[in-house]
């Protein structure tokens, strides 16, 4: 393979693994949309157990299974209430709103990436003409690297049935949360009506999200991912990634949170820029530099020395299956050494 940069600018930049490439390359595989691909079938029958629900679905990506999970919980008129930045409704190009004629009722996430559940409470509207029907909650966890506590998604779930709300969970890195929290996978999403899992983040896959849900739901879903263009024929091969990556690189996902502790920690010593190390809980963490001239400066001598981040000011790092112990130490030092050149 290519001599690769070390790219922090996010968890989708990882590339398939060799043994990752053979289990794809030797993969079962069927027309999956008449049902029969037996990877796919198997996938999705061990992401139903893994979550603890009674079906999963396997999709392109997770903007289309967060879409598919709009679609069927929400109708023509209803509203769902997310966070301002969350995916679901900043990062998906308004597809609810485009496509379902779905109201979305945004509001500010707290600082510990929660929705503040009395905010919430606030903005469901009361059954009445001049409104829109509010039907959905949305969460999401990890958020910004933030992992949601247990107990907050309990208190969610209770809250969501007082007020007769569905809730969803985008929980694209879902696994990180549970690796942070030490606990399985459904100790969290047992707490959702319905919970989208990405395989191409920090687990690794090059293509590949599951929406897990009730067998009805995931039956709507099924039918709104055909109407959207998702169904995709022998994508075996894909299930296969993501079959992998579940054996594989689940259990590693610790590494990639104390790489990324061990850098923030470091950052966090140097002058020209602010990083709170102590607020690293998963694989992603911000630091923020005061001038936009140095961060360009930084960006570029950073470049040069084969390391990528995002420009602008605040600039978010993330950790991954190709960022090594030796890319950190790497970075690190050039890191120490643009601080000497300033
Ligand atoms: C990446 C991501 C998604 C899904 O994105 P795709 O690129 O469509 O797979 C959804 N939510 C969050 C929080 C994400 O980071």
């Amino acid at each position: 393979m290519k001599n690769l940069l070390t790219d922090f600018r996010s968890d989708t930049v990882t590339r398939p693994s060799k043994a990752m490439r053979e289990a794809m390359a030797n993969a079962d595989v069927g027309d999956d949309v008449f049902g029969d691909d037996p990877t796919v079938n198997r996938l999705q029958k061990r992401m139903a157990e893994l979550t603890g629900m009674d079906d999963a679905l396997f999709f392109p990506s997770g903007t289309q299974s967060n879409l598919a999970s709009l679609l069927s919980h929400c109708q023509r008129g209803d509203e769902y209430i997310v966070g301002q930045d969350a995916h679901t409704y900043k990062y998906e190009a308004g597809g609810g709103a485009v496509l379902g004629s779905i109201q979305p009722q945004p509001i500010e996430f707290e600082p510990d990436s929660t929705l503040d559940l009395a905010k919430v409470a606030e903005k469901i509207k009361p059954d009445d003409p001049h409104f829109a029907k509010t039907r959905l909650l949305c969460l999401e966890n990890t958020r910004s690297g933030d992992v949601l506590p247990l107990q907050y998604q309990q208190q969610a779930q209770q809250f969501s049935k007082e007020h007769g709300l569905k809730l969803h969970l985008d929980g694209a890195r879902v696994f990180n949360a549970a690796c942070y929290l030490n606990t399985e996978l459904d100790s969290i999403t047992q707490y959702y009506d319905s919970v989208s899992i990405c395989f191409s983040k920090g687990l690794g896959s090059p293509v590949g999200s599951v929406l897990c849900g009730s067998r009805e739901f995931i039956q709507q879903a099924h039918r709104w991912r055909k109407m959207v263009g998702g169904g995709m024929r022998q994508c075996g091969v894909l299930a296969a990634a993501a079959d992998y990556a579940l054996n594989h690189h689940v259990h590693r996902l610790q590494e990639d949170h104390d790489r990324a502790h061990q850098l923030a920690e470091a950052l966090s010593t140097l002058d020209f820029l602010h990083c709170d190390a102590s607020k690293v809980q998963t694989n992603i963490f911000f630091f923020r530099v005061n001038s936009a001239e140095t961060a360009e400066l930084l960006r570029r001598f950073l470049l040069s020395q084969g390391i990528l981040i995002g420009d602008g000011t605040t600039v978010r790092i993330v950790t991954h299956l190709d960022i090594s112990d030796e890319a950190i130490s790497k970075t690190i030092q050039a890191f120490q050494d643009f601080q000497s050149s300033l």
